[in-house]
């Protein structure tokens, strides 16, 4: 059975490096068979994968033919790189980039769609031996575009990237309002909170509250790591880079809990004071406080 999964979460958050370096796992170290569709119109979704700077997009490839009829699929979704190519042992990476409009203008959303269904016309979703897509989404659910994914029906299981800084946390609420919206039409769940360390006070258990007043879980807790840039720089997962650090093992071991996870639940959003109280109640800032909102901390 095909399993759609997708990353949310706030804007440089690190959706694109987490997700990357978790499907990575999943298909060197426990066999899985992905598609990745990049759903950012920066198409960065799969360049650790290619070992690219950026993959041409479903977009840019459409409008040098001229019309998306006459694209190709073998044009627009290329097999991974290194240990990810279709003869490296382990399961095998497809990777797509939708593509979208310059910055500023137009909506990232009409990209996605137009990818989605390119895709799916062209048989990539019934390519054989397929076990995992995985969508690689920009920012929050602002705009209806960044939720395309889960309005089109077709990301199910949704992981937020987040982190122990109130914006992250408050990004993760507003993707779960989102989920929370196209829950009963598309049937979209979500399936856990992933916490990318920023090494702020008390984040794990920061980002632990959330998962459970969310109804969730916090599936995993990835350290942060400057192996991450290394690996980054040349363009490469840290699974690939160097399988034996602990940053490579972290990420075998969300992909693991991804692979065995099944909770799936119907997301129970917070109103904004209850999450500034999140906040209080972990002592980053105290209840009785409120009149040194504004105040220096010299003050
Ligand atoms: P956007 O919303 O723009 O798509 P994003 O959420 O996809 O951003 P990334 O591009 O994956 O974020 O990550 C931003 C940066 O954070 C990356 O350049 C990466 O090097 C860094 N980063 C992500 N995770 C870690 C980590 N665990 N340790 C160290 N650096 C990290
Ligand atoms: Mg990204």
């Amino acid at each position: 059975e095909l399993r759609q999964i997708a990353f949310y979460g706030k804007g440089g958050i690190g959706k694109s490096t987490t997700s990357q370096n978790t499907l990575a796992s999943m298909a060197h170290y426990f066999d899985k068979n992905i598609m990745i569709v990049g759903c950012d119109p920066k198409a960065d979704s799969t360049r650790l994968i290619l070992h690219e700077k950026a993959q041409s997009t479903i977009l840019q490839l459409a409008a040098e033919m001229g019309t998306v009829e006459d694209l190709e699929l073998e044009d627009a979704m290329k097999p991974g790189a290194g240990i990810f190519a279709p003869d490296a042992p382990g399961g095998w990476i497809n990777c797509t980039e939708s593509g979208g409009p310059e910055p500023g203008v137009g909506c990232a959303g009409r990209g996605v769609i137009t990818a989605i269904n390119f895709l799916e016309e062209e048989g990539a979703y019934e390519e054989e031996g397929l076990d995992f897509v995985s969508y690689d989404v920009l920012g929050d659910v602002v705009c209806g575009g960044f939720a395309m994914p889960i309005r089109e029906g077709k990301a199910q299981e949704i992981y937020i990237v987040m982190s122990g800084e109130m914006m992250a946390m408050y990004a993760a609420n507003n993707i779960s309002k989102g989920i929370l919206k196209y829950a009963n039409t598309g049937g979209v769940r979500l399936a856990g909170l992933v916490c990318n360390a920023r090494m702020t006070d008390k984040e794990y258990d920061l980002a632990i509250a959330l998962s459970k007043d969310l109804g969730t879980q916090m599936i995993h807790f990835v350290p942060r790591n400057n192996i991450v840039q290394h690996a980054e720089l040349r363009r490469m997962t840290v699974v690939e880079y160097s399988p034996q650090s602990d940053q490579a093992l972290e990420y075998k071991e969300l992909a693991r809990k991804i692979i065995a996870n099944d909770m799936k639940i119907i997301p129970t959003p917070l109103e904004m004071d209850d999450l500034e109280d999140l906040l209080m109640k972990y002592g980053l800032e105290e209840e009785a406080d409120e009149e040194n909102v504004g105040k220096a901390a010299e003050a």
